[in-house]
């Protein structure tokens, strides 16, 4: 379980690990740097919400993993930077499964592809698949989302190729994502309770 933590504090996010949270999620750059240095307690960042290829060194100064990496530009950039750090960085692929517009990730039939291009580079480890249920009341509407998520993680499986994380199911919809097959789930409100409004 990853705990989603926007707009939460450094003190609510070392609660939280205190509580056994090993994984946090943030999404944004500039606010996982600002809050990062005040949390005490050791534990792995990973980036969430959209990369912008201009926030990719100071994205790799604060996350561990990048789990929205969607085009083979923004793994390119990732790439370099972390041969520059002499690292190496673990990525997964976000994928829009719901077809939303407004949703970043890869059209589900060109995500095998890009996993695989992604693979290819020799600074970056592409450790899963992460994807964003289509947004609804009834949890069920996102179920086929992540069926899809996990139809892809099967067809790169079918190349030769591992990858061991389906990153999927929020606090309204982790049930149904877990049944599919989730690995990962990213958890906010179901930890902290409604988040204040920004
Ligand atoms: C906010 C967020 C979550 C957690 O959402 P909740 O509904 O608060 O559980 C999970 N994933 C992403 C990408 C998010 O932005």
């Amino acid at each position: 379980m990853i705990a989603a933590t926007k707009q939460r504090t450094s003190s609510e996010i070392d609660e939280a690990i205190r509580a056994g949270i090993a994984v946090v999620g943030e999404n944004r750059v500039q606010e996982a740097q600002e809050k990062k240095p005040s949390v005490t307690l050791p534990a792995s960042w990973h980036l969430i919400g959209h990369l912008q290829t201009n926030k990719v060194k100071r994205a790799l100064d604060v996350f561990d993993v990048i789990q929205s990496v969607d085009s083979l530009r923004l793994a390119i950039d990732i790439d370099q930077r972390a041969q520059a750090a002499g690292r190496k960085v673990d990525v997964m692929i976000e994928v829009n499964t719901s077809g939303e517009a407004s949703k970043s990730g890869v059209p589900p039939e060109s995500a095998c592809e890009l996993v695989l291009r992604v693979s290819a580079l020799p600074n970056v480890c592409v450790t899963g698949l992460m994807t964003i249920g289509l947004f609804a009341e009834d949890p069920d509407l996102g179920r086929p989302c992540f069926a899809r998520l996990r139809d892809v993680r099967d067809e790169v499986v079918r190349t030769g190729t591992s990858i061991a994380h389906l990153s999927m199911g929020m606090s309204h919809d982790f049930e149904a994502a877990i049944e599919e097959g989730s690995t990962m789930v990213r958890i906010g409100t179901g930890i902290f309770g409604p988040r204040p409004h920004a």
